[in-house]
């Protein structure tokens, strides 16, 4: 029984992924890593993985800032043929070459079924993209991979299709998945996309999987991912994934939304404050508001 009855009807369907006495809250290990067990986890790391120098810089820098996770593209699947593509199994071996230089674990993109092996002998966590999130013959195959999935909500999804999406991978065999709200298309144009805060506790309230923030991705600007952050940490997210360069005016892709090094390490002092904060929220995502639903 979901503890919000409101949401019931919606999600309860969903039944490898939903919320329940029995299944109160998964944790996904990664080593010595848990993700959903209480500690705010921060995933960091360039949009695309473009060279050793630059990918090395930027893991010793969020590794020393308290990421536990690196991130970073080797696949890319860009909007435009003309952009930057990606190193591919170039870039899988640097992500490789930084966990082993600074003990965090990979997190990077797989685009399609072909490519899971090859991704997964290299990443610690295989994450979904937005673009990818109903494309159901990788799901599918990611039941079967070995490794936790990082799944991002398709930009223009229902938290219903992202639960549905989760469920495809939990009934194909694979119950590490983390869940990933990025933002939405709306009609506003200001930011990239629209940061879904209210999805968060609707997540932690329904799924038993851990919530994760892309500020990044949702704000399209540097200026205002610490603030997204402090939000995401305030509404009882379980980490975050973000986007620093060491120079970001020279990124291949996404540097309007990287952060430097130093913003990183200010967004990393800051969040000690809110992460606190956000413990109360466990109690409302798991209280009981059946007066509430009954009232309906
Ligand atoms: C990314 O994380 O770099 C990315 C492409 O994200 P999304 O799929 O959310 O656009
Ligand atoms: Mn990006």
């Amino acid at each position: 029984m979901i503890a919000n009855t409101h949401w019931q009807r919606q999600f309860s369907r969903f039944d490898r992924v939903v919320k329940t006495d029995e299944r109160p809250q998964t944790i996904v290990r990664i080593g010595d890593l848990a993700i959903g067990r209480g500690e705010f986890v921060v995933m960091a790391g360039p949009c695309a993985v473009e060279s050793e120098r630059q990918l090395l810089h930027t893991a010793e820098a969020v590794a020393a800032a308290g990421a536990r996770v690196l991130r970073g593209g080797a696949y890319k699947g860009r909007s435009s043929p003309y952009s930057f593509q990606g190193l591919g199994v170039k870039g899988l071996k640097l992500l490789a070459k930084a966990r082993e230089r600074t003990g965090l674990a990979i997190v990077t993109e797989v685009l399609c079924p072909e490519d899971i092996s090859v991704v997964a002998e290299y990443a610690d966590i295989m994450q979904v993209g937005t673009r990818s999130m109903e494309n159901y013959s990788l799901l599918a195959a990611l039941g079967e991979c070995g490794r936790p999935v990082l799944l991002k909500r398709g930009m223009s999804a229902l938290l219903e299709e992202l639960m549905h999406s989760a469920q495809v991978i939990a009934a194909s065999g694979n119950p590490n998945i983390i869940l990933c709200e990025r933002g939405i298309r709306t009609f506003e144009t200001a930011t990239r996309n629209t940061l879904d805060i209210g999805a968060v506790p609707v997540l932690k309230t329904v799924s038993h999987l851990p919530v994760i923030v892309d500020p990044s991705h949702a704000a399209g600007v540097r200026s205002i991912v610490p603030i997204l952050a402090r939000a995401a940490a305030v509404v009882g997210a379980d980490g975050l994934l973000v986007e620093v360069h060491p120079n970001p005016e020279e990124a291949l892709s996404d540097g309007e939304q990287s952060m430097t090094f130093d913003q990183f390490r200010e967004m990393m002092q800051d969040l000690r404050r809110y992460v606190p904060i956000s413990r109360g929220c466990d109690d409302v995502c798991s209280r009981a508001f059946v007066a509430e639903g009954a009232a309906k």
